[in-house]
């Protein structure tokens, strides 16, 4: 889905925000850093892909090979899943994985295919009345100037002809605490995943007015597997967008617009350093806080400083 003509960003940016750029850009979420955007994007150091990470995406596939049969026109709401399409996308992912990071354990594709397998098993069962209307839609939009490229897990179709935005996230561990009616999710997570819809919500308003009245009912659906589980647990969280939610990221859209042009990029040392690929580059240049990042690392390089980061 396309609209409108791209308005120009910096060209770090690839010409357009997604969700994870926009998260690390802008001081309000859990696992944001501009310094890491920096990194990433400006100084073109690669993004140190993990095994959980293509874990994750290999679920994906496979969610959306085995719900391909009910994206059929005249197909019912109910129409089987294609399970062996869906397992056979999770190898298909999993190998290209495994040619790609020869450094992973060398048992690591039949160990994930083990647990992931068990988790599409059941995550069908969660799936197996949802009227499913899109998946995987690629969002390109328009939003108060500044272009964005999303990609939306699933839309569904709800009884009274509305629709429902539904992201799917892969986990190694539950994201709440506690059982049936006295479950607490995680707060900060919520607040990410509720932003992230937002985002992807707010995009669908600007390609079609119409279809997204407010509010828009949105759902996350988790899937917790992992190497270490013995089995996988599955649970969702409704939640409804307002024009709160839609403001608030529209706002953030704006802040990480003007973050990315304004080429200072500050650190935020933190939870999201845990998971960052330039931890080791990152403690020479912590220092760079008010300049200008792309002459500072200039600067770097030729002091010998990126011979450190290679390492
Ligand atoms: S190590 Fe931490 S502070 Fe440095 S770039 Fe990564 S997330 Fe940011």
């Amino acid at each position: 889905m396309t609209t409108g003509a791209p308005v120009s960003l910096p060209g770090a940016c690839g010409g357009r925000l997604s969700w994870s750029q926009v998260q690390d850009l802008i001081p309000h979420t859990r696992y944001g850093c501009a310094r890491k955007w920096a990194f990433q994007k400006v100084a073109r150091l690669p993004f140190v892909a993990s095994p959980a990470m293509a874990e994750g995406s290999a679920f994906d596939d496979g969610v959306s090979a085995a719900l391909a049969p009910r994206l059929v026109r005249e197909a019912a709401p109910s129409a089987p899943l294609d399970m062996i399409g869906g397992l056979e996308a999770i190898t298909a992912r999993l190998r290209r994985e495994a040619r790609e990071h020869r450094d992973w354990a060398a048992d690591w594709p039949e160990a994930a295919y083990a647990h992931l397998s068990d988790a599409l098993g059941l995550y069908a069962r969660e799936l197996a009345a949802v009227d499913v209307a899109l998946t995987q839609v690629k969002l390109e939009a328009i939003v108060d100037g500044v272009p964005i490229l999303g990609y939306a897990d699933r839309v569904d179709r709800m009884e009274d002809g509305s629709l429902r935005l539904v992201d799917l996230k892969h986990s190694g561990s539950p994201k709440w605490k506690g059982d049936g009616a006295d479950v607490v999710w995680e707060a900060d997570w919520v607040a990410d995943v509720q932003a992230q819809l937002a985002l992807y919500a707010a995009c669908f308003q600007a390609l079609q007015p119409d279809a997204w009245p407010l509010p828009i009912a949105a759902r996350v659906e988790v899937v917790v597997s992992s190497r270490a589980r013995k089995m996988p647990l599955v649970r969702a969280l409704d939640l409804s967008l307002t024009d709160e939610h839609l403001g608030w990221v529209r706002a953030r859209l704006r802040d990480a617009a003007a973050t990315a042009w304004g080429g200072v990029y500050a650190p935020r040392p933190g939870v999201a350093c845990t998971f960052c690929s330039y931890r080791p580059v990152c403690a020479d240049v912590l220092a760079m806080t008010t300049e200008p990042f792309e002459r500072s690392w200039q600067e770097f390089v030729q002091t010998g400083g990126l011979n450190g980061a290679r390492r």
